[in-house]
């Protein structure tokens, strides 16, 4: 009798975890997401993780978070055994969009859904999804910036000087941020308006590499312009304006100038909407930076998840080519942030406080 009771037991537990199963597939407490993300350096990537924990958790998931370090064989290892560990779905950053792919090729082996999480993985065919921001439309804002402040949609002929820096040579985004830059700033620098003493501009869109910043790193992004501006414009040359990629570079090139001890910051683009950065922009040191939500792109591949748990189409907006695949995407707006409307976008949004922001 004791057994029929703990069978009917087993059996009303196994019934309640199916009807619940009908409408979500299967118990969510038996899905295991692996999350990979790159590093802990950027505040961002901190966001991601925890924000994409937060929101997996929230839907029942059991959630494996890890961070590799900026290093591709531990960003490796750490997939592979998130799969060992049964994550049936992985959401990946990487930091080498070409080396990831191994990885996640074993990954998919062992039945997993891969899904590239803002940065595209290259040349393979497993990787399911991609989750990211427009890429070329942060290079776009950048670029559109610079373009206003020097007024040369005004007609402004110049010539200004500008200095042209990309991300890292290993990352897809990077190469889209570029061309989306050079797409508003190339017939400016055709036509002589604009130029840079350095020479450093690539001869075309698909040179990128050459004016990339290794991992996309503060200090090498520093160094980079501190020889430039020894080399160029210690003659007392004005620089007009730097393209720095992200928030990283941009404090590089505040602090470059910084200690260049010149009596004025050039116009400095960034990305991300960092803490330090956003301070920065408020104190006049930085001009702007591409605030892309890290908490909408964490919802966005929850949701993503969470439809293919429950066998729905999970929603796309896009494809992008990674060299073997066409895969489905969901693209995100970015918005461009400076001094005038920082507290509306980023304080009153609650993505940052007033505090951090220094306000
Ligand atoms: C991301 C940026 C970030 C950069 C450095 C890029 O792939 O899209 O938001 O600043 O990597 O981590």
């Amino acid at each position: 009798a004791l057994a029929a009771l703990s069978m009917v037991v087993a059996f009303g537990a196994c019934g309640s975890s199916r009807s619940r199963g009908a409408s979500s597939g299967g118990d969510a407490s038996q899905i295991t997401v692996g999350i990979s993300m790159p590093e802990q350096q950027l505040e961002r990537w901190k966001l991601d993780g925890t924000n994409l924990k937060k929101q997996l958790e929230g839907y029942g998931y059991k959630v494996i978070l890890q961070y590799a370090d900026g290093k591709t064989d531990q960003q490796s290892s750490q997939i592979q055994n998130m799969a060992n560990q049964g994550a049936k779905y992985l959401v990946i950053a990487s930091i080498d969009s070409n080396a990831t792919g191994t990885a996640a090729e074993q990954a998919q082996q062992n039945g997993a859904t891969i899904i590239a999480y803002d940065r595209l993985i290259m040349n393979t065919k497993a990787v399911d999804y991609y989750t990211t921001f427009s890429l070329t439309e942060v290079g776009k804002l950048q670029g559109e910036y610079i373009v206003n402040k020097l007024g040369l949609k005004e007609g402004k002929k110049g010539p200004f000087n500008v200095e042209l820096m990309s991300g890292s040579p290993t990352d897809n985004n990077a190469k889209y941020y570029y061309q989306g830059a050079w797409s508003v700033l190339g017939k400016y620098f055709k036509a002589g308006i604009l130029k840079s003493k350095s020479g450093k501009v690539p001869q075309s869109v698909d040179k990128w590499q050459s004016i990339g910043i290794d991992n996309w790193d503060r200090q090498k992004g520093q160094a980079e312009m501190e020889n430039r501006i020894n080399s160029y414009y210690n003659d007392g040359t004005h620089l007009d304006a730097v393209l720095a990629p992200n928030d990283a570079i941009a404090l590089g090139t505040v602090n470059a100038v910084e200690s260049a001890g010149w009596k004025y910051y050039p116009i400095i683009t960034g990305q991300d909407a960092e803490k330090a950065n956003v301070r920065s922009i408020h104190e006049g040191k930085q001009s702007m930076t591409v605030y892309k939500d890290t908490r909408i792109l964490a919802k966005t591949t929850a949701q993503l998840i969470k439809d293919l748990v429950e066998k729905k189409k999970p929603r796309t907006n896009s494809t992008f080519d990674n060299n073997t695949k066409k895969v489905p995407s969901e693209l995100l707006t970015p918005v461009s942030v400076d001094k005038n409307n920082l507290k509306k976008e980023l304080v009153d949004s609650g993505y940052i406080s007033a505090k951090d922001a220094g306000l």
